[in-house]
């Protein structure tokens, strides 16, 4: 018999041991395998009576397919037993406890912690939402740690929470109201999207060491979970523009409005593709590769593009190691790929003061042409000031938004025959003779390689990453 306070039940192959914790509708035990391997697993014992009797038969079916699943940030489910009052489900073991007990203890995690976990979030309900299977019962209780050291997150309790209702027969809520969203609380009718919403009540916590609707009373919380307020973010810790548009979007209270699981996965703050994964090394590697090849071949430029986009993955990849002495040496690795780029950016820049002063009459020629349009001013204004920030020696965030900024709208204008309305760029304009503005009958075009001369003297983009990326910390 399973149970609470009980002892471990008998159970085929294996001995249940130390009872590991206690959920809405199970109790789950340490176990060793009576095998020679004596494999260690995680007993968990669902009591039939919190099915009904058809949900029985869903349940099984559904660990059948569960059985099936493989995921690094899912908990196996090796295998499963059933007698007249329990249904036993055969797991991994996770020694690193719960994410409700890894944040308890840390009180709040940084944003750059939680940010992993999230990202190894993202990664489980992805697999999930391409299997078609919602979680339904997220909450830090049901994230669980591989290990102690260099935790992994592994999401568990899934596909079991839709023969469960959060309601029971005499409309008690079971489970904890604080991760649900307030959909599933009010109108007892709600779909995946409630997953959405628990993502972002587990972000909140970790990062704020509370969920946004802890309470001292029930009536509060009821207050809370009716309320129409929009959920407020507390301002300390400070965070990261991308990780506050993220909570805001995922605690939206109507789910019409709440972020998509598409536009999860693709958030800025998720950044799927650069969270430390066994491919982050590789893809490291590859781009390294190509980018010392183009050092060798004397695009400057090219290189120092490749080693910072490579640089986005050495940092994941180093996270992602955990053998000490491979760290050390992609961390060797890794400086050398600095230095190197941080001369090429030298070079790069030293190239860009003698070309802006090429493309300085460009600039004024376009402008004078120009002197009518309005929108045109505007965009090559904004890049006279980007040049004249970088000549000041301000390579920051801002310099780096007017050169994207007028290039953006150069760009809208260069596709729009007619950016200015009535009047636009002249057709056909004998200022060609300038060579600023090739007049096509008719279009109007601005000739892109003088534009980006314009735009961009030094004939590139400072991309984002070669901005910021020589002052972030890695490991
Ligand atoms: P319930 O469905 O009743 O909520 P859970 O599967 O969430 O049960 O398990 C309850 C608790 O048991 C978890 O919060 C966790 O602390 C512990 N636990 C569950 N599965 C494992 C496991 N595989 N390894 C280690 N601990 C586990
Ligand atoms: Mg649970």
């Amino acid at each position: 018999m399973a149970g609470g306070g009980c002892a471990p039940p008998r159970l085929d192959g294996f001995v249940l041991t130390e009872r590991l914790g206690t959920g809405t509708y199970a109790t789950v035990y340490k176990a060793y395998g009576k095998r020679d391997t004596r494999e260690v697993v995680a007993v968990k014992c669902v009591s039939k009576r919190s099915l009904n009797r058809a949900s029985v038969e869903n349940l099984l079916t559904e660990i059948e397919i569960l059985k099936t699943i493989r995921h690094p940030h899912i908990v196996e489910l090796k295998d499963f037993q059933w007698d007249s009052d329990h249904i036993y489900l055969i797991m991994e073991f996770c020694a690193g406890g719960d994410l409700s007990r890894f944040i308890r203890m840390r009180r709040i995690l940084p944003e750059k912690v939680a940010r992993i976990f999230l990202q190894q979030l993202a990664c489980a309900l992805k697999f999930l939402h391409d299997h078609n299977i919602s979680h339904l019962d997220l909450k830090p209780q049901n994230i669980l740690l591989s290990t102690p050291e260099n935790p992994q997150l592994k999401l568990a309790d899934f596909g079991f929470a839709q023969y469960m209702s959060p309601w029971d027969e005499k409309h008690v809520l079971r489970g904890s109201p604080l991760y649900m969203a307030p959909e599933m609380v009010c109108r007892q009718q709600y779909d995946a999207r409630v997953d959405l919403w628990s993502v972002g009540v587990i972000l909140y916590e970790a990062l704020f060491g509370r969920p946004p609707f802890a309470s001292r009373s029930f009536a509060e919380l009821e207050e809370k979970i009716r309320s129409d307020r929009a959920i407020e973010l507390p301002s300390r810790p400070p965070l990261s523009p991308e990780c506050r548009d993220l909570l805001q979007r995922l605690l939206e209270r109507d789910p019409l409005k709440r972020i998509s699981f598409e536009e999860f996965f693709a958030h800025p703050f998720v950044d799927m593709e650069h969270m430390p994964g066994p491919e982050s090394f590789c893809k490291a590697t590859n781009l390294v590769v190509e980018a010392v090849k183009k050092d060798q071949e004397g695009d400057a430029s090219a290189a120092l593009s490749l080693y910072c986009k490579a640089l986005e993955y050495f940092v994941p990849a180093l996270h992602y190691e955990s053998d000490a002495r491979r760290k050390e040496a992609i961390r060797t690795k890794v400086g050398q790929y600095i230095s190197r780029a941080e001369e090429l950016k030298a070079l790069v820049a030293s190239k860009s003061k003698n070309l802006l002063q090429q493309g300085n009459p460009a600039r004024e020629i376009l402008k004078e042409m120009a002197k009518d349009k309005p929108r045109l001013c505007a965009a090559l204004e904004m890049a006279s000031v980007a040049v004249a920030r970088e000549e000041e020696g301000k390579d920051d965030g801002d310099t780096l938004e007017l050169y994207q900024q007028s290039l953006g709208e150069l760009l809208l204008l260069l596709a729009d025959p007619d950016p200015d309305g009535p009047g636009g760029v002249p057709e056909g304009s004998d200022q060609d003779a300038g060579g600023a503005i090739h007049g096509q009958r008719g279009s109007g075009r601005l000739r892109p390689e003088l534009l980006h001369l314009a735009v961009t003297p030094n004939g590139m983009l400072p991309a984002p990453r070669c901005c910021r990326w020589p002052r972030r910390r890695l490991g």
